[in-house]
């Protein structure tokens, strides 16, 4: 039997998102999301694989270093008890033509292959358009998760389901 997982967008799922065209580019700007840890917990103890699926384009725009990102993750896993179990991350930007950046399935295409996932039981959480859009490309159920930044994208796009917290993402599960 294949495995189930939540695919998680990291910035705005994981830790707080910031302001469109802003990235966090060190740990001190780091700050996990209310409800993550529960979530993680739940979806653990439900049989799900926790793969993180991100794009990471201040890598290519020279704004970090990749040594920094590794460290960022390192600690990010840490702080989630390790329930963590892949992350995944494009480290281009966009017009670079990569296979990897979301929308483009190179990454969760991996994390498939790595785990043994059936799409069909597994979700892809995320607060904007391009995770969305994902999500449903691979055939998982997707959840966009609202916050003060993405009013517009969720016009753009058309989610299995809408939460207004993690929380209410865990009832999902
Ligand atoms: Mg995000
Ligand atoms: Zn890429």
């Amino acid at each position: 039997m294949k495995n189930k997982a939540l695919f998680l967008d990291r910035d705005g799922i994981i830790c707080e998102a910031l302001p469109r065209g802003e990235y966090l580019v060190c740990w001190d700007e780091f700050k996990l999301m209310d409800g993550v840890t529960e979530l993680f917990q739940a979806a653990k103890e439900k049989g799900y694989k926790l793969l993180v699926i991100t794009n990471q384009a201040q890598i290519a725009k020279g704004l970090m270093k990749i040594e920094t990102l590794y460290e960022v993750h390192e600690k990010m896993r840490e702080l989630l008890h390790g329930l963590i179990d892949e992350i995944y991350f494009c480290p281009h930007k966009e017009g670079d033509g990569c296979e990897c950046r979301k929308p483009k399935l190179g990454l969760v295409c991996r994390a498939i292959e790595e785990f043994d996932i059936d799409p069909a039981q597994s979700f892809f959480v995320g607060d904007s358009d391009k995770d969305a859009r994902t999500g449903k490309a691979m055939g998982a159920k997707t959840v966009f998760v609202k916050n003060r930044y993405n009013a517009e994208e969720l016009k753009r796009c058309d989610p299995d389901f809408v939460c207004d917290t993690l929380a209410e993402m865990r009832k999902l599960l």
